[in-house]
């Protein structure tokens, strides 16, 4: 491939692909088109130490201006893609600007779920997945007594743990029976629950939210099913995203819950790549969504180098992780499926991890304050090792006579 490249999203997944079709030998034009003003940046620390001061913007950046000048990357910021005539090669800028492609990747991200009913009082009721809305949350935070966030999730208990280090009161409403249920197991979640209410978070599980109430536009409450009112003068939702699949859609993309791509970040069209949190992944046991760092970096070298012809499929070990309070948990693997959790560590010392089998084989492990255990999981999936439970729960096994 010669001609130009067009890389529609300029986040972690689209600023990849433009880096890896360098690192590839690609000498074509490359323009990389995001509809954020800011250039390519980590979404990571939005919740977490950027919402609590302790880094700048200008440490969420992945790569200056300067850095994908230096690699002869076009960076056009504030302008969205808005149309692709697929016949003509050629897409449609929001400013009326028209660019030429051979090849096309889509790295257009998702965007956060809003709450149906937040359409009645809009002020103080806040999503959060860019600067601005950490900007806008850190504002309101400022000048906040009650604090409500709904969903129990990663990125409203981060919120949630940041927001309680302000001093606010804070109350996590969340419609299952425990927390982050979609990705850990009972008892990870129920060391998170101890661990929120220690610090002073109010958690209420299996409720539902049916309504706002406001004064004036701006919010007062939430309320749930049963008709209790949780005060609140901001509003955080946290209850999932939605896919930006709409532009892969329009030009005929396969999409089911996400661009759908195959191990090698190929579209189901010819040409057409797609990476990060836009896309699902067809594997040999269903379709596979995953939002995290390394897929979009892992997705973005693939899809980079299915634009040069080439076949680099990601099938590592999925990792992805969360930091609330002064926990660090990480994940590793797919534990989906599981029929045995065996635990290394201690809940009650801080320092755990959870490992995951079926059928006596390892599938994954969720570790607090215990990286180690997390990398160690990490290599013998990856090298298709692994341990028995009585091994993985014996502290004085060395995974490291498996990775030999
Ligand atoms: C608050 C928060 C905390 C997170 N914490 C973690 C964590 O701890 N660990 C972890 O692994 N992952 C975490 N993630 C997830 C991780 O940040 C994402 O998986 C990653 O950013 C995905 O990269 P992406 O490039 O696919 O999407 P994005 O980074 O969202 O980039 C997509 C870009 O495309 C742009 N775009 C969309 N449509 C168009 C268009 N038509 N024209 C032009 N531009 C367009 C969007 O504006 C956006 O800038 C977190 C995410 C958030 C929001």
């Amino acid at each position: 491939m010669q001609g130009p490249v067009v890389i529609i999203g300029a986040g972690q997944a689209g600023v990849q692909i433009a880096d890896s079709l360098r690192q590839e030998g690609y000498e074509g034009q490359i323009f990389l088109v995001g509809e954020e003003t800011y250039g390519p940046y980590q979404r990571p620390p939005l919740s977490k130490d950027y919402l609590a001061g302790v880094v700048t913007q200008q440490q969420l950046m992945l790569r200056t201006p300067d850095m994908l000048a230096r690699k002869n990357i076009e960076l056009i910021t504030g302008v969205a893609v808005v149309s692709i005539d697929p016949a003509g090669r050629r897409v449609h800028l929001a400013d009326g600007r028209v660019l030429a492609y051979e090849g096309l990747a889509f790295a257009t991200g998702c965007r956060a779920r809003p709450l149906p009913t937040s359409a009645t009082v809009a002020e103080g009721v806040m999503t959060l997945r860019g600067i601005d809305d950490t900007r806008r949350i850190s504002e309101s935070l400022e000048k906040a007594t009650n604090v409500v966030v709904i969903g129990g999730g990663f990125i409203g208990l981060e919120v949630a743990g940041t927001a309680r280090g302000f001093g606010k009161k804070v109350t996590v409403l969340e419609g299952a029976d425990r927390l982050m249920a979609r990705a850990v197991s009972p008892v990870v979640s129920e060391y998170f629950l101890k661990a929120h209410r220690e610090r002073g978070v109010d958690i209420v599980l299996g409720t539902k939210v049916t309504g706002l109430k406001g004064e004036r536009g701006h919010v007062t409450g939430v309320e749930t099913l049963g008709g209790k009112t949780y005060p609140a003068d901001v509003v955080i939702v946290g209850i999932g995203i939605i896919p930006n699949t709409e532009l892969a859609q329009s030009i005929g993309a396969h999409c089911e819950g996400g661009i759908v791509v195959d191990d090698c970040a190929r579209t189901s069209l010819p040409g057409v790549m797609a990476a990060g949190d836009c896309t699902v992944r067809r594997t040999a046991s269903g379709m596979l969504r995953l939002e995290s760092v390394q897929n979009a970096v892992e997705q973005g070298k693939s899809a980079a180098a299915a634009l040069m012809g080439k076949e680099r499929p990601f099938v590592a070990c999925p990792w992805f992780w969360s930091d609330q309070f002064d926990l660090k948990l990480q994940m590793a693997g797919l534990s989906a499926g599981y029929d045995q959790v065996v635990m290394r560590g201690s809940t009650e010392q801080n320092a755990f991890t959870a490992f995951y089998f079926r059928d006596g084989k390892l599938l994954g492990s969720d570790s607090l304050n215990h990286p180690r255990e997390h990398m160690a999981t990490r290599r013998m999936l990856d090298k298709k090792v692994g341990p028995t439970p009585e091994q993985a729960a014996d502290p004085a096994f060395n995974f490291q006579t498996l990775l030999k």
